[in-house]
């Protein structure tokens, strides 16, 4: 993929971290694509959910000086700082108006050629330490068409490749990112197809198939878990989970942690947030699950992900 139509065709992005050492081997520039198939209740990066722009709005940050609201040609901001949805075009006029970044328009349309040109910028950094461009997200298979420019458009250049993917895609989409990716950094949430649904919204037929594909491809897979207790911390899921990293020829399992982290995005968003009242695992818990994977899996488990 060379020609104008790939290098200009654009995506939602919400953020591209350069130096960044936690999603693939090395020092990686981490994209981040807007839009996910699964509405995981503990996710925190709630504003990468949705596909398209939207604005946020984080209260703690606003010093009520009325810019925003004198700023909006659509008349959406009430003076008490509410947000009338239905009237917002996000434009982003309110969020340039203000001077506290308390508004925030999440998601910006970049091309392909834009990205790698940003990418190519850390290339001997990536020669030096093994490291490359990880596409994130949201879920990067949300956006297929471009996730996979992207990534062979990295190629071209001779850029290491990686996906951090929730497995949710249609395979005839999915194929060929993962053909072009040298890393799957992929999560299993839960084992059980109505526990993964009550969790995230879908049930996980489809994550455990494409990951079964992926297995037999031979690609490096890394198995990743977001630790949550009451949700999958269980002996039962975790063994289940070990098993299939085993079946999968998965290099390494990942333990990563819930946190509560990002909690304010959710309020800033103007959703509701349902897992205020979660705690993280502590000590005991993390420990534990690492033995049982340990035990189970036979492969080297890690907390906390790369960099951790
Ligand atoms: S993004 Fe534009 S339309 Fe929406 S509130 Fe801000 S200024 Fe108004
Ligand atoms: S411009 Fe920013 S700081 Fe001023 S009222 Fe609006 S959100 Fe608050």
């Amino acid at each position: 993929m060379e020609d104008s139509s790939i290098t200009k065709m654009k995506g939602v992005v919400t953020d591209i971290q350069r130096f960044s050492l936690h999603d693939g081997t090395g020092i990686r520039t981490i994209v981040f694509l807007k839009g996910c198939p699964l509405r995981c209740k503990w996710c925190h990066n709630p504003e990468t959910n949705r596909p398209c722009r939207e604005m946020a709005y984080y209260r703690d940050k606003c010093i009520g000086c009325g810019a925003c609201v004198q700023a909006c040609p659509h008349g959406a901001i009430l003076s008490d700082g509410t947000l009338q949805n239905d009237l917002c075009i996000t434009c982003g006029k309110c969020a340039d108006a203000c001077c506290t970044k308390a508004r925030t328009i999440i998601g910006e349309e970049r091309s392909v050629e834009e990205i790698i040109q940003e990418v190519l910028r850390d290339q001997i950094f990536y020669e030096i330490s093994g490291g490359g461009l990880t596409i994130s997200g949201g879920e990067p298979t949300a956006q297929p068409r471009f996730a996979r420019a992207l990534l062979e458009r990295a190629k071209t250049f001779g850029i290491s490749t990686a996906i951090e993917t929730c497995g949710f895609c249609a395979w005839r989409d999915f194929e060929p990112i993962v053909r072009s990716s040298d890393v799957i950094l992929y999560d299993i949430k839960h084992m059980d197809p109505a526990k993964h649904k009550a969790a995230t919204g879908v049930s996980n037929e489809l994550v455990l198939e494409n990951i079964r594909r992926i297995g037999r491809m031979g690609k490096k897979l890394i198995l990743r878990i977001p630790l949550i207790p009451g949700v999958n911390h269980d002996d039962d899921n975790l063994k289940a989970t070990a098993f299939l990293a085993k079946e999968v020829l998965a290099a390494e399992i990942h333990i990563l942690p819930f946190h509560q982290l990002g909690q304010g995005k959710w309020y800033a968003l103007g959703r509701e947030y349902k897992f205020e009242e979660q705690t993280a695992p502590d000590e005991l818990c993390i420990a534990h699950a690492k033995l049982i994977l340990e035990q189970a899996s036979e492969l080297p488990v890690n907390i906390g992900g790369y960099g951790a």
